[in-house]
């Protein structure tokens, strides 16, 4: 039976007030709260086709000795269980008579979708109820320019710590729409090493402190995160490729954003974690697509969405959930990496990280052989044996595994079991 239930906790005001007020303009601060949500919360269960249902007869196509075990950075490997559940429900979604990717995102079966997988990101993380999350698209890039037109005019100054290439392209993509300083970069050192926040010289005035938490090109990943020095200032944090990988204090950031293409979801979708008092004071320029008012307004709905990616997501979101949270995730992907951080180790200068040790990366693990001639070897081997995409960016070189997730433990333990092999054979 279909049942709805009012109203959105998305668009809920709810003051903080041991948050800085950020807005330029304090009289437009709660603009965008005053207005009233005409978005409804809805519950579907399809009453009509479920007294006479369809079910799906899809078993999957694919057994699982099938796949293979892929180490892409993104878009990446998802889990197996959702891949399968997404693939019953392709034809028909819960005996609506339709697939997800046929629905109207106005109907009540879109909206029960999205709202669950809000409603579950939410549990993940923990968002605190100051915070509103945004399904968009255009990926992480639209939002080096979407964060600025957001939160400064062209002349506020903003600060970016660069420990790689997708910050340093945040970095070049802020100078289009305000002021940005370079407060340190990894670049001279090879984007290996995270400074001590105490030695940065953050300029006071800053809007904001950008970083990418992991850098997935260069395997460098933040342990902890820098404070503002600008006391109204904020934190941003590009996550793509951390996100959903460990628990997070996300009332330390006024924005967290990230693509789902690489632990939450396919391309298509990027998911933006916002503090409510910074929305609604966009620079007049900005595209009503990179407005955040436009956006919470309208709960991601303003224009048609990425319907079938947000759809994977929730399953994905669930599937997390099952695994009881992101506390009991964090422990495998710790697992993964530190078997295979080891095996590198083991090896005696065979195989070499050059990552600093106390910032390498849980989820992108990059590889140089000692022996650099034989990388294409190892990478085609790899492939025979049904472990792919370990090529290194081609910026980097060498090789690069991404153990997100969705990765198995069998998949990393299959990996070192190679290179130990492997090892053996080209000493
Ligand atoms: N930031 C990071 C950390 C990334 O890894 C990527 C993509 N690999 C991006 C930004 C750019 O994301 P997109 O391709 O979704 O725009």
């Amino acid at each position: 039976m279909a049942t709805t239930t009012t109203p959105n906790s998305l668009l809920i005001k709810t003051s903080n007030p041991s948050k800085p007020s950020f807005p330029r303009n304090p009289s437009n601060k709660n603009a965008f709260f005053t207005t009233a949500s005409k978005f409804q919360s809805t519950k579907v269960t399809c009453t009509a086709q479920l007294q006479n249902p369809t079910p799906s007869t899809t078993k999957p196509t694919i057994p699982s000795q099938d796949r293979v075990f892929n180490f892409a950075a993104g878009p990446a490997t998802l889990p197996e269980k959702v891949l399968k559940k997404a693939e019953s429900e392709l034809y028909n979604w819960r005996g609506c008579g339709m697939s997800v990717m046929e629905m109207s995102h106005r109907g009540k079966e879109f909206l029960s979708i999205i709202q669950k997988a809000e409603s579950d990101l939410k549990t993940l993380l923990s968002i605190p109820s100051d915070y509103a999350v945004l399904f968009l698209q255009g990926g992480a890039t639209t939002q080096f320019s979407a964060i600025p037109l957001n939160l400064c005019e062209s002349n506020d100054q903003v600060d970016f710590l660069v420990t790689g290439s997708w910050g340093d392209k945040a970095f070049k993509e802020a100078q289009k729409f305000c002021k940005p300083n370079l407060i340190w970069s990894g670049k001279s050192e090879k984007y290996t090493k995270i400074p001590s926040f105490d030695s940065l010289e953050q300029n006071l005035n800053a809007r904001y402190l950008h970083i990418c938490a992991n850098e997935t090109i260069h395997g460098v990943e933040f342990k902890d995160y820098p404070t503002p020095k600008n006391k109204d200032g904020i934190l941003v944090a590009d996550m793509s490729s951390d996100f959903c990988s460990k628990p997070v204090d996300v009332s330390k950031f006024g924005i967290i954003y990230a693509g789902a293409q690489k632990n939450v979801g396919p391309s298509g979708v990027t998911i933006v974690i916002i503090r409510k008092d910074l929305i609604g004071d966009a620079q007049k320029i900005t595209p009503v697509m990179l407005d955040y008012k436009i956006h919470a307004e309208n709960n991601s709905l303003y224009n048609t969405p990425p319907c079938y990616g947000i759809y994977m997501c929730g399953l994905v979101f669930e599937d997390l959930l099952e695994q009881g949270g992101l506390v009991e995730v964090e422990k495998k992907n710790k697992k993964k990496a530190e078997i295979l951080y080891n095996a590198i180790k083991e090896s005696k200068g065979f195989y070499r990280s050059p990552v600093e040790k106390s910032v390498r990366s849980l989820m992108n693990v990059p590889f140089t052989l000692e022996k650099s001639e034989l990388e294409a070897e190892f990478i085609k081997e790899a492939a025979k044996e049904k472990m792919v995409q370990l090529k290194g960016h081609r910026s980097v070189g060498g090789m690069r595994a991404s153990i997100y997730n969705a990765m198995p433990l069998a998949g990393v333990e299959k990996l070192v079991a190679f290179m130990k092999d492997f090892q053996a054979r080209h000493a």
